[in-house]
């Protein structure tokens, strides 16, 4: 579970399923972009729009390298995700996803055997999922599409579309688009997965002390004596969504999904230089002010203005590679939004509300898994030989509830305590 990613050039093993991926976004997102909105109806939500594409081309799809059909879930409903509730610009997401050799892998960093990739800016995450996954969020879009748009504060993860590449032998790929919890301009000190369970949930301190990319569980933040630092005022507030958002889960019946939590030290700041490999591979050597002139902020970049224009033109076949270099500021694109104001995150606050030397990066990740009869067995089982209320795969309504106690529990203000060790 290391946060480093591996660039995908043209002899990466992922290079022709990368760019399939891509090609079909752009596409197919430019597509859905070029129709004028209108208010969503109930086949939105089963809409699947069908892309076949071929190195000669046709008058829906230009020619492509490769061989492979695409298909995009819900396009209407993950448009209006995007700009309505998530306030993405539509050209800024096409340029992210779009720049040549974009992506960089992170290969599998949990058990589940998915996929990671970054966009090259490095807000975007493209996770592969299980068909079981693919057809739990399809089945749960109508409430999931619900509770942002009355929660535009919410922590669960920020879907932004959903799609899959068929390649010519048959095999199947489910992916979905994200938001990258972690920003490009700060180093993470401290990463951790909680669930609210502490059976088995350690990650060995003694391997942790050489690698500060890896992701502790909640034992470690037990023993490290960790608390989310906030003052009355966000306290209240992060409580609150937490509720909702757990109900939610609840209501749809997921396990299985974890609170992580990205902690930076602002007195640390970024000397470590712990971001991962992409920074190092795409930061250097650009001069600074140019850097400031591709910055995604309002979408105003030389880059997305292009890419409005063709959009407008609604040609799709000119939305070609674009460069991108990564912000070495805060985009300023997640103000609006409480828990991601302070530079992307949640600065931690005092009993006072005073801004503390803390900044934290929040969201409630991996809630595409049903409590299925596979889940169901794996409780029973595990029922037998531990106690039964603190192993991981409890009944949804009982994983929500503990989830919910613990990330109640672990918040504090800045008063009294332990403090903070990692300095
Ligand atoms: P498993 O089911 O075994 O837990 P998974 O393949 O479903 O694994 P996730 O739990 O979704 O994977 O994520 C694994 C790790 O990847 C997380 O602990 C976190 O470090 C990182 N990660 C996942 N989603 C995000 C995100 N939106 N932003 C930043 N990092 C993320
Ligand atoms: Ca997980
Ligand atoms: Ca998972």
């Amino acid at each position: 579970r290391v946060l480093i990613g591996n660039l995908i050039g043209e002899d990466h093993v992922n290079y022709v399923l990368m760019y399939n991926m891509l090609t079909g976004i752009r596409i197919a997102v430019s597509r859905c972009q070029a129709k004028i909105k209108r208010p969503l109806t109930d086949d939105d939500f089963s809409a699947r729009h069908k892309y076949s594409f071929d190195i000669v081309g046709n008058e829906l799809t230009p020619s492509a390298k490769y061989d492979f059909k695409f298909k995009d879930y819900a396009p209407n409903v993950f448009r209006e995700l995007r700009e309505d509730c998530f306030q993405l610009d539509p050209a800024d997401y096409l340029l992210s996803l779009t720049a040549k050799y974009i992506l960089s892998e992170l290969g599998s960093p949990g058990k589940s055997g998915s996929f990671f990739y970054f966009s090259r800016d490095y807000r975007f995450i493209i996770k592969t999922i299980r068909h079981s996954e693919h057809k739990f969020l399809l089945s749960i879009l109508k409430d999931y599409h619900a509770h942002v748009k009355s929660n535009p504060h919410t922590l669960l993860s920020r879907f932004y579309g959903l799609h899959r590449v068929k390649l010519p032998r048959g095999r199947k790929i489910h992916f979905v688009i994200m938001n990258n919890l972690f920003p490009s301009h700060k180093d993470i000190h401290e990463t951790f997965d909680l669930k609210g369970s502490t059976v088995g949930r350690e990650y060995p301190e003694e391997k942790a002390a050489n690698n500060p990319r890896a992701v502790l569980k909640d034992l470690n933040w037990i023993n490290r004596e960790k608390m989310l630092e906030l003052g009355p005022e966000k306290r209240a507030l992060l409580t609150e969504q937490l509720r909702r958002d757990s109900e939610l889960l609840k209501t749809v019946r997921v396990m299985d999904y974890s609170l992580l939590v990205g902690i930076h030290n602002v007195r640390r700041g970024n000397r470590d230089n712990l971001r991962s490999n992409t920074l190092k591979v795409f930061s250097p050597s650009v001069p600074a002010i140019r850097r400031k002139n591709t910055q995604i902020k309002g979408g105003r970049s030389p880059e997305a203005i292009a890419m409005r224009r063709a959009m407008r033109e609604s040609d799709p076949k000119r939305l070609g590679a674009g460069t991108l270099d990564l912000p070495e500021e805060d985009t300023g694109d997640r103000q609006q939004f409480i828990f991601y104001q302070d530079e992307g995150g949640l600065q931690a606050t005092d009993e006072s509300n005073r801004p503390a030397d803390t900044i934290y990066y929040l969201g409630v990740i991996d809630i595409l898994t049903p409590y299925s009869g596979v889940k169901k067995i794996e409780h029973f089982w595990k029922g037998l030989s531990a106690d039964r209320h603190k192993i991981s795969p409890v009944a949804p309504a009982e994983y929500g509830d503990r989830f919910f106690s613990f990330m109640k529990a672990i918040m504090r203000g800045g008063g009294g305590g332990a403090r903070f060790k990692s300095e």
